[in-house]
């Protein structure tokens, strides 16, 4: 099965694709994860994306294309795929229609996760990752078990995205609204739309989640 979890940032698309990974053996593509994956390795595609990602602008639609179209040719996605923060642009989800056709596969949900903006921007001041495997949390509503370790490694140190601060949250906010909430549109026009209730408690959410993928 591949998916899409589509919403603002902040409505947990991470926190959810983590638990599809875990308990069905899905495959999570982030491209946010693979754009700070390039940053932090200097390549070309980093380098250009670098300051446009601080400031919480989209990257070109040629460089994600690109990069998903890469990451669509290994093997591990044959399991199902999780579309997290792609596509974010209607150039970006015809794109991606187009790739999954040539490559044999398709699309089975797209699960909208709504969630109202002042609660977004709480969670996204308040996000922090596991540096050593990626887990996520927040200052307040999924603090580590023990204070200063991460509940699923040996590692200890966690990190904050540069772009989760206020100016830049309020722009990734507007550029969601401009650019990709015309995507519940498209998705709702081709059938395969279900929407979650993002505000409610994880666990709540990913139960309402399963209950979308049965439908
Ligand atoms: P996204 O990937 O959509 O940007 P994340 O999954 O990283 O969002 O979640 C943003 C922040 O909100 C994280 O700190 C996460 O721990 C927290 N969070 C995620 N889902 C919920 C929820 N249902 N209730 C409260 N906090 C949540
Ligand atoms: P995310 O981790 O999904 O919050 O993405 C972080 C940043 O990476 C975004 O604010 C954009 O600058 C960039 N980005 C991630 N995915 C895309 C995409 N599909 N299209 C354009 N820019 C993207």
């Amino acid at each position: 099965m591949n998916i899409i979890l589509l919403g603002p940032p902040g409505a947990g698309k991470g926190t959810q694709a983590r638990v599809l990974v875990e308990r069905d053996g899905m495959v999570q593509l982030s491209t946010g994860d693979m754009l700070r994956a390039a940053v932090a390795a200097g390549t070309e595609v980093g380098k250009r994306a670098k300051a446009v990602m601080d400031a919480g602008n989209l990257v070109t639609d040629e460089i994600v294309i690109g990069i998903i179209s890469d990451r669509l040719d290994e093997p591990d996605v044959k399991g199902g795929a999780i579309f997290d923060g792609f596509p974010r642009t209607l150039a970006q989800a015809d794109a991606l229609g187009d790739l999954l056709a040539a490559k044999g596969m398709s699309l089975d949900k797209v699960v909208e996760m709504r969630c109202d903006d002042e609660e977004l921007v709480t969670r996204v001041i308040g996000r922090f990752t596991c540096s050593g495997c990626g887990e996520g949390y927040h200052d307040t509503f999924k603090p580590p078990k023990v204070e200063g370790e991460c509940d699923k490694c040996d590692a200890n140190g966690f990190v904050r995205r540069p772009d989760d601060n206020e100016d830049a949250m309020r722009n990734r906010l507007f550029v969601y609204y401009k650019e990709t909430s015309p995507l519940i549109g498209y998705y709702y026009a081709k059938d395969n739309l279900a929407m979650v209730d993002g505000t409610a408690a994880i666990d709540e959410v990913t139960a309402q989640i399963a209950q979308a993928l049965k439908n």
